[in-house]
């Protein structure tokens, strides 16, 4: 035998162990969603959870199902020891949500586990300890029918792991969204959740499943649910989707659910997408909470270790049954006069504006507008509190209503070293030093209702408002940010705003940072959070969707843990919020306004998200358009 060739052996189980623990245990949440898996495979009808630290201290879950009889006890926690499926056929009709008998064996290999259960029918209980995979032995118990599974110091022999986890808040967030996924597939089941004194989530068992979203989601979303429900070939998709008066800025309120399973599905989240196709803004994802039901022949569930993906035996088929369902049900809600007020065609036949019904859908347009739908009116009265509010606080300065151009003039003096006015509505010149100001000629003027198109010495540009718009505020927060800080705009009423476990979780947990931005929020009870001030700037958006756009910018950096990414991104994300928008009709002041201060964005081709701001015509190529060369 070469010297070289390495020998071939079989690995020891604790490897094999902590193998598949890396697939299926990533961080406390997936302990919990493996442990409540469990217990409701073993029938409980009601399942306590108690976690420390975000999980990574103790994650304790207590069920009164089946129980596992003393002597099969040892045998549960080994690697491959299932009561689930016998043969490998069984895998094509699993009905469990587990079946690969490798979760408790995992956990074991990477925690100290406790295990304590009585079965039903039996007298008394056994419990077991295990240390890292080793078995400290079973012993008698007394305890209430069912079982207990207490993990305590998850990762703490495999320390790259270990490190990879981010704040209390982040894993705990991670975990309140593990369990509203299981939760949601089993309102009939009782459900709480404590992080450690701190009560987190009760869920009272229903029949309804609107109640429970409701106890999950809050108010709103389950107000605005439409039921749907249709069957063909043997599937059949049902639940509720939201009505497009309610998005978000992701597709995380998009579950999904095979068989009671969650699941993620590209495909489908297109074909919910493509449903909602002019009814809703771009970058804007529908709500949706629907069951599939399918026979387990037509799926494989068997294709992800945890089982987050599955592969459809007739993709398409599911496809299509989703879109179509959506389709015929929103035409007979008759949600087409708000979808062509979308998009920009705001009469119907007769002429006359199309009355709107519902709440707004309007939020990211010009609050002027003249609808009255009621979330409108309530807006008004949101500016009205703000407006006391700002008399009311002699800290703020007056200012003009920060939705549109005018706010501009009253932004922080020019990097150039001029003054800026302090008259709202008056244009601010440059001084003629300044780059790119003096270089444009003749005033400018808007077509489109998105565009401005000037000339200049070279020729001609064409700007993008929103774009330009945004890479200036962008510029001006910057500035503003190193000067110490934004204008903040006190509510005179803090403002309660409900939202998902995992949102809450991040929010909380960048609280300072936010305070930075002038976004004050303080912990509510429950995963309500109290907002005491925003932006000023962001004078324009609800703080609901404000602290929403915040916790869904907070999450898509991964919990970045650099605050000055953090603060970036969501400088970003506010200057994209306070421009104009395309479609607003801007006056002539405002036009020049805002062709007046694109000297201050340096390199004023690209908006923060990387699409240009300007196009450049030059004679020359003018010319060469023309065939006058
Ligand atoms: P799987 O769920 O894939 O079968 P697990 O490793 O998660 O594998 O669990 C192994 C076995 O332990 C299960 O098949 C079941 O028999 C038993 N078990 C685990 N948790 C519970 C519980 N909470 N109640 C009753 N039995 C349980
Ligand atoms: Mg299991």
């Amino acid at each position: 035998m070469s010297a070289s060739m390495p020998r071939i052996r079989q690995l020891d189980p604790s490897i094999v162990n902590k193998i598949a623990a890396g697939e299926v245990i990533e961080r406390p949440a997936s302990v919990v969603k493996e442990l409540l898996e469990n217990a409701l495979d073993a029938g409980a009808r009601r399942i306590d959870v108690l976690v420390h630290q975000g999980g990574l201290d103790l994650i304790r879950v207590v069920d009164d199902g089946c129980g596992i009889a003393a002597d099969d006890l040892a045998l549960a926690v080994t690697s491959h020891a299932t009561s689930k499926i016998e043969s490998a056929d069984d895998l094509f009709h699993v009905q469990t949500m587990g079946f690969r008998g490798e979760a408790l064996a995992s956990i074991a290999e990477i925690s100290h586990l406790f295990v304590r259960s009585r079965p039903g029918g039996e007298q008394a209980g056994a419990e077991l300890y295990i240390e890292g995979g080793k078995s400290r032995g079973v012993a008698p118990a007394s305890c209430a029918p069912g079982t207990t599974f207490e993990v305590r110091n998850l990762f703490f022999n495999t320390p790259v792991r270990r490190k990879f986890m981010r704040s209390t808040a982040t894993e705990l967030g991670h975990v309140s969204e593990a369990l509203t996924r299981i939760a949601l597939a089993h309102e009939g089941v009782r459900f709480s959740m404590n992080h450690e004194e701190r009560l987190v989530t009760e869920l009272p068992p229903t029949h309804s499943w609107r109640d429970r979203i409701r106890d999950l989601c809050g108010e709103e979303i389950a107000d605005a649910l439409i039921p749907v429900d249709r069957s063909e070939d043997g599937i059949r998709i049902h639940g509720f989707v939201a009505d497009p008066s309610l998005s978000r800025g992701n597709n995380r309120l998009q579950y999904l659910f095979l068989n009671r399973r969650f699941i993620r599905d590209r495909s489908l989240s297109h074909a919910l997408g493509e449903a909602y196709r002019g009814l809703l803004l771009t970058g804007r994802y529908p709500i949706a909470f629907l069951h599939l039901e399918m026979s387990p022949d037509l799926v494989d569930v068997n294709v992800h270790p945890t089982k987050l993906e599955v592969r459809f035996v007739d993709s398409s088929r599911v496809y299509s049954l989703l879109l179509g369902m959506l389709r015929s049900r929103f035409l007979s809600t008759d949600l087409t006069a708000k979808g062509r007020a979308v998009t920009g065609v705001p009469a119907s036949a007769d002429g006359s504006p199309r009355p709107l019904s519902g709440p707004s859908h309007f939020q990211e347009a010009a609050p002027d507008s003249t609808r009255s739908h009621p979330a409108n009116l309530w807006g008004a009265d949101r500016r009205a509190i703000h407006a006391s509010a700002a008399q009311a606080a002699a800290d703020s300065q007056r200012r003009p209503p920060a939705w549109t151009v005018p706010q501009l003039p009253d932004l922080p003096v020019p990097v150039g070293g001029s003054t800026a006015s302090t008259e709202p509505l008056a244009p601010t010149r440059p001084p003629d030093a300044t780059p790119s100001a003096s270089t444009l000629g003749s005033p400018a003027m808007q077509i489109c209702d998105r565009y401005l198109v000037t000339e200049t010495q070279d020729g001609m540009v064409v700007m993008d408002q929103h774009a330009l718009h945004e890479r200036i505020l962008y510029e001006e927060l910057r500035t503003k940010m190193a000067a110490g800080g934004l204008d903040r705009q006190r509510l005179l009423v803090p403002e309660p705003v409900e939202l998902t476990a995992a949102e809450a979780g991040v929010v909380l947990e960048h609280q300072a940072t936010l305070a930075e931005l002038g976004m004050e929020v303080e912990h509510f009870g429950g995963t309500t959070v109290l907002v005491l001030s925003y932006p000023a700037m962001l004078a324009n958006l609800a703080p609901s969707e404000m602290i929403r756009k915040v916790a869904a910018e907070l999450c898509d950096s991964g919990g970045q843990a650099e605050r000055g990414v953090l603060l970036d991104d969501l400088l970003h994300m506010i200057a994209c919020k306070a421009a104009i928008k395309a479609g607003d009709r801007l006056t002539a002041h405002e036009i020049t306004a805002l062709v007046d201060r694109s000297y201050l964005v340096q390199d004023a081709h690209h908006c923060p998200h990387g699409r240009p701001t300007t196009l450049v015509f030059t004679r020359e190529e003018l010319d060469r358009q023309f065939q006058r060369t």
